[in-house]
């Protein structure tokens, strides 16, 4: 049980470790899969003046797709 607890525990920042790698890439302008130039921003929605934002990212070239929550900097003043 224990064994399992901790398996999904690692599981889990690995796979925020993994997303924000993702997310610096494409920061980058790069698709983390296929490392061209060709990603895109398809989808934004705002959830409002304190909610994070969310980011859907694609790319023409392999076809990666992926959304990201990222910290809305007060935009509303
Ligand atoms: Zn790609």
């Amino acid at each position: 049980m224990l064994i399992i607890l901790l398996g999904s525990v690692f599981v889990y920042i690995y796979y925020l470790k993994d997303k924000k790698e993702q997310l610096d890439a494409i920061k980058r302008g790069f698709c983390p899969k296929c490392h061209q130039k060709s990603i895109e921003l398809t989808d934004q929605r705002s959830g409002g003046c304190s909610g994070p934002k969310i980011l859907s990212y694609e790319c023409v070239e392999c076809g990666y797709a992926n959304s990201f929550a990222v910290e809305n900097n007060g935009s509303c003043g």
